[in-house]
């Protein structure tokens, strides 16, 4: 650097406003030559704003020292850049088209969909998506960066995992080349930083990471975090970095709901690297048994999947039974240890038969139902196959059993009366 240049920084330090100093004129690079001070900017963004707003103050700070230098304000070349490399692609499955849209969801999909769609236009920054582990955070962001890609090729998308961010700092420090790893963030028109959060603590990174925020959000770059909770939550995270990310839009996502799992369920085995035939009712049978976060959805998917290429059964059909094999203490460990007895024994006295009216022939209404309750609720808390649930039931073969199952899933489904009676059931024998 330009002895005259560091100067000039000594007085430009006093006579610009210290945000606006550490932001625009900090990180200049410049050189004399032929009488002429150029002053390289890392891109045409702040090539612009310089011109606008700081050249009065530019020119009098050079003044002070040197009256007959010229001034340019021109780009960073190639060569000073070339130190830098820290691109992470982003990830071809994670598009909108692959994103299952549902109650959980459906405020930040929207939201980031329509900021994608109007990059630059949006009011929306910085938007911060935030939610627990595996939920669809980084899917849902890299969505974005993949609709504005197709969109608007030409447009600089920059993704990086928080880690990135810091490691890149901490090697630039070493390297003496923080500048130029600013510029490179400073370079996007569209940032998506994953996993905020995992900046908590780390001051260096902190601060440069201000610096790049700052000047995206004053030169209208859009900018999108994730985070596995609200960022104000966060502890050891710079107030004022907090104070930024609570101006932007922040949304939250939650836990998919049944139904959602289950779509998303059926679009995952679809998807070529999966690939295995999965109706709706064993995706929904899969998501009521796996609630916590999608990563686990997946999880199982992929153990599904394995179980039926190495089982070598030839083309298997995707029953309940292979599922319960193939997934074994996933689905439901604990709901799963029912014991058939209890079940016969509260069916029975709920609705006022006896045990042994349940392997009966009989036809009367009450003990029908009390039959077919018990067959229900045995298919559903315990491992037992079809045909071995109907011989616990006076020996009935499975068809009778699966109409049973049928008949009552239906009347729960539809029937609150029904409903009330299964989930007082279920109450009483989770609690034995
Ligand atoms: P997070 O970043 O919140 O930890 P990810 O974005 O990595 O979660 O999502 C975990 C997995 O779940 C990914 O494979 C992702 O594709 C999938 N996923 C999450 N939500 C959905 C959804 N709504 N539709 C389809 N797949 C989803
Ligand atoms: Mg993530």
């Amino acid at each position: 650097m330009s002895i005259i240049w560091k100067k000039c920084l000594e007085t430009l330090k006093d006579t610009v406003p210290i945000g606006q100093f550490s932001v625009w004129i900090q990180p200049l690079k410049a050189t004399v030559k032929d009488n002429t001070l150029t002053i390289m900017a890392p891109n045409t963004s702040t090539v612009d704003y310089l011109k606008k707003n700081l050249k009065q103050k530019i020119k009098a700070a050079v003044a002070q020292h040197d009256k007959t230098l010229k001034i340019e304000i021109g780009i960073e070349t190639q060569q000073t850049k070339k130190n830098t490399k820290h691109t992470t692609p982003l990830f071809p499955e994670y598009t909108f088209d692959n994103l299952v849209m549902g109650s959980a969801n459906q405020i930040a999909y929207g939201a980031i969909q329509q900021i994608a769609e109007n990059l630059k236009k949006s009011p929306y920054n910085p938007c911060i998506i935030y939610g627990g582990s595996g939920l669809g955070k980084t899917h849902l962001m890299q969505a974005a960066g993949h609709l504005v890609k197709e969109q608007k090729p030409k447009t600089k998308i920059i993704y990086a995992p928080v880690m990135d961010f810091v490691k890149n700092i901490t090697t630039s420090l070493r390297h003496n080349t923080i500048e130029s790893v600013k510029s490179y963030y400073q370079s996007a028109d569209l940032l998506l930083v994953d996993d905020i959060h995992m900046i908590a603590g780390k001051e260096k990174s902190q601060e440069e990471f201000f610096h790049i925020f700052n000047f995206l959000f004053t030169t209208k770059k859009q900018i999108i975090f994730t985070c596995d909770q609200p960022p104000s939550n966060i502890k050891d995270l710079e107030t004022r970095l907090k104070t930024r990310f609570a101006q932007g839009l922040n949304l939250s996502l939650g836990p998919p709901e049944l139904e959602m799992r289950a779509a998303i369920l059926l679009k995952k085995a679809e998807n070529k690297t999966i690939n295995i035939n999965l109706n709706e009712d064993m995706a929904l049978y899969i998501a009521s048994n796996i609630t916590d976060n999608v990563r686990n959805l997946e999880g199982a998917l992929l153990k599904l999947k394995a179980f039926i290429d190495f089982s070598r059964l030839g083309d298997l059909i995707i029953t309940k039974e292979v599922i319960d094999t193939a997934l074994g203490e996933l689905i439901k460990p604990k709901a799963k240890n029912m014991d058939i007895n209890d079940i016969q024994k509260e069916s029975a006295k709920h609705y006022g038969v006896i045990v042994s009216d349940l392997s009966s022939s009989s036809r009367k209404q009450n003990i029908v139902l009390a039959r077919q309750m018990a067959m229900f609720i045995t298919h559903e808390m315990t491992s037992l196959s079809l045909s071995k649930i109907g011989k616990f039931f006076g020996g009935r073969d499975h068809s009778t059993v699966l109409h049973a199952i049928k008949k009552i899933k239906q009347k729960v489904e539809n029937e609150p009366k029904t409903k009330d009676e299964y989930e007082l059931l279920i109450l009483k024998l989770a609690s034995l």
